[in-house]
């Protein structure tokens, strides 16, 4: 087991690749706090930790809230002491929108989940890691992080963000023993992308064709690729 006696924050671990990197953390002997939304979720998940033998906490939160994300990375450490490894992963979709169709409170609501969410995780979770001098974070951007056009203009901006706070948490607190990484997943078959992948519009079907293994990724992937990159 590669995670042994390691403590790991997962937000959006209630469904898709946040429930399968909690899995696959615990799996590799982490312990991990399960940050949710919608709590049941989260506890489905802890309760799918738990058959395999594994151990973690499900908390409520709203990684966009700064007291209620602040919370639960301090019940964390209260319980466990320590915090060796963060997933920023909770994050919001809006389809394929555009600029005429997108409201500034939708824009809003996209960056306040998908960026500020990052930003919140890894300023409250580093003060801990910085005492310790280890650490690592690891952010789910996306491909949409990495070019325009694969996802609406809000999504896009707040992917490209997410990889730009990685650079700088990475550059700024590597000489401290934090590494932070981001992964950009394609599409990957969760809740996020069923109705696109149900109904598949001509767009959806040339994205798919377009991937060299002409099918979209699975979450158990991500998952992983997030436990490889949190082992030492
Ligand atoms: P998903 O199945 O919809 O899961 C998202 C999870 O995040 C849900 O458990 C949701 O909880 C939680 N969440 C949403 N907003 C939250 C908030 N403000 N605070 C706390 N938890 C919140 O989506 P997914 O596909 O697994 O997406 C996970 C991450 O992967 C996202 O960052 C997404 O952008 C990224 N990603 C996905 C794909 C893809 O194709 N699926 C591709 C690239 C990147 P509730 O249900 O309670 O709201």
């Amino acid at each position: 087991m590669k995670l042994e006696g390691k403590i790991a924050i997962v937000t959006g671990a209630g469904s898709g690749n946040g429930r399968e990197i909690a899995l696959e953390l615990a799996r590799e002997g982490a312990t991990v706090a399960i940050l949710n939304r919608t709590k049941e979720k989260g506890d489905k998940t802890l309760s799918m930790i738990e058959e395999n033998g594994g151990k973690g906490i499900s908390l409520e939160a709203d990684v966009a809230d700064a007291k209620s994300f602040k919370e639960s990375i301090s019940k964390t450490i209260e319980k466990y002491g320590k915090i060796d490894i963060l997933v920023n992963n909770a994050g919001i979709f809006d389809g394929q929108e555009t600029f005429p169709t997108t409201d500034e409170e939708d824009f809003d609501k996209i960056i306040s989940v998908n960026l500020k969410g990052v930003f919140l995780g890894t300023k409250y979770t580093l003060e801990n890691m910085l005492e310790n001098k280890n650490g690592v974070i690891i952010n789910i951007a996306s491909v949409a992080g990495l070019r325009g056009g694969t996802a609406s203009p809000a999504y896009t901006a707040s992917k490209h963000g997410v990889i730009g706070l990685t650079g700088d948490t990475a550059t700024k607190h590597g000489p401290d023993g934090i590494r932070s990484v981001a992964i950009c997943p394609g599409m990957i078959e969760t809740a996020m992308t069923k109705e696109m992948l149900e109904d598949p519009s001509e767009q959806t079907k040339e994205l798919i064709e377009s991937i060299p293994l002409k099918r979209v990724g699975k979450p158990e992937e991500i998952g992983k690729l997030v436990a490889f990159l949190a082992s030492d």
